[in-house]
């Protein structure tokens, strides 16, 4: 695969130039269509289009117009805050068919503006044709008539599009590609071992997208959300949340970073079933656990570190005895599989848990820059 840097990061292929033809051609069948001799009027909106717009309108069989538009957008009032407005339209479009054409719609805050400027323009008719369509960011409900290729929320570069100005020339689209950079860890241990507080420094080091799901159970039972109602009864007696419940807001953090240079997962995996969803759907979009980093400490510190936290940390499940105890069987029972589950892939660090913050800190680090050059 042929991989390519611009700035400081690494794409690799990922739409050719032969399937941008087919796509074009394509779109400007189904343009005709619809249109056909009404001498439509395609508005393609610059910077990003205009290598789309060239190509799609080369492949329209019918009679044409073409103007090349800018938004520019400037400090309205107070009131009206960001102002959006539309210059260079150069052929006149009452009466008109108009159809924009759009290199790429992702939240569609764009298409918003650009809804809102055409409404007074008394067109015949109106029609968006987005080459990429991303529906996993699109938060609006506007109507899309053309879309050239749906894509995943994933950053994407070349055939108009840039990073930072760069690589709109290259004749392909290519995608960010994290598999070969990233790394993905996950940090192990019993309830009270320190992965809260190792995560925090480690994230920043390595530049990793922490989730704990630990941290995301609290935040919703705080907010009072349907999932944190759902996973209160369970955290408050000490017991595992149940696995789909789990897996399924795992999966949906991840969703959430496609961007991401690595995640380290923090009290997830907690089953063998976990540890088994995690790989499938990592591997689904072609990523992978580095390795396991395990802070090892011995139960009657951990349970006097759990309840030292419980003074401070305000969390029902660190108060009790009982439910502290309860959450170490948890641990025997569910979580300590994986120990033999990691090791069984060559993916199991140890690391002792005993020692300051910091010196637990530069153990951890050592495994993971070990982790990196492997
Ligand atoms: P933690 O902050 O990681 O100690 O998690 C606190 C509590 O949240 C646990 O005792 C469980 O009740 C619940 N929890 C966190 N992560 C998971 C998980 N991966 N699977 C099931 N329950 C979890």
């Amino acid at each position: 695969m042929e991989l390519i840097k611009i700035h400081d990061k690494t794409f690799e292929p990922y739409i050719s130039a032969q399937q941008l033809e087919e796509i074009n051609a394509r779109m400007a069948a189904e343009v005709y269509q619809d249109l056909g001799e009404s001498r439509p009027v395609f508005v393609a909106v610059l910077n990003g289009s205009f290598m789309f717009a060239a190509d799609f309108v080369r492949h329209y069989k019918g009679e044409c117009e073409i103007s090349f538009v800018k938004m520019s957008s400037y400090e309205g009032t107070q009131s009206t805050g960001k102002v959006h407005e539309l210059i260079g339209l150069s052929s006149s479009v009452e009466g008109r068919d108009v159809v924009i054409l759009e290199d790429i719609v992702d939240t569609g805050n764009t298409l918003e503006e650009i809804y809102r400027i055409f409404k007074d323009k008394k067109v015949k008719s109106f029609r968006i044709a987005t080459l990429f369509f991303k529906p996993d960011a699109y938060k609006k409900d506007f109507k899309i008539d053309y879309v050239g290729k749906p894509i995943p929320n994933r950053f994407i570069v070349g055939y108009g599009l840039d990073f930072d100005e760069v690589g709109r020339n290259l004749p392909q689209v290519y995608q960010l590609n994290t598999s070969i950079t990233m790394t993905n860890l996950v940090l192990f241990g019993k309830p009270g071992a320190g992965k809260g507080t190792q995560a925090a420094f480690l994230k920043d080091k390595y530049n990793l997208v922490h989730i704990s799901t630990g941290d995301i159970f609290r935040f919703n039972i705080k907010n009072e959300t349907k999932l944190g109602k759902l996973a209160q009864s369970y955290i408050e007696k000490g017991d595992l949340v149940p696995d789909e419940v789990t897996i399924q807001m795992l999966q949906e953090e991840v969703e959430k970073n496609p961007n991401a240079e690595g995640f380290l997962f923090d009290g997830f995996p907690r089953t063998i079933a976990q540890a088994e969803a995690l790989d499938a759907f990592l591997s689904s979009k072609g990523m992978r656990i580095h390795g396991t980093l395990a802070l090892e400490a011995d139960d009657e510190v951990l349970i006097k570190r759990i309840v030292e936290r419980g003074k401070v940390s305000g969390r029902a499940d660190d108060q009790d005895e009982e439910k502290i105890k309860n959450r170490f069987v948890e641990y025997n029972e569910k979580t300590a599989p994986l120990i033999a589950y990691y090791k069984a892939q060559g993916k199991y660090h140890a690391v002792d848990g005993i020692g300051t913050v910091e010196e637990i800190t530069v153990r951890l680090s050592k495994a993971i820059d070990q982790i990196k050059a492997e």
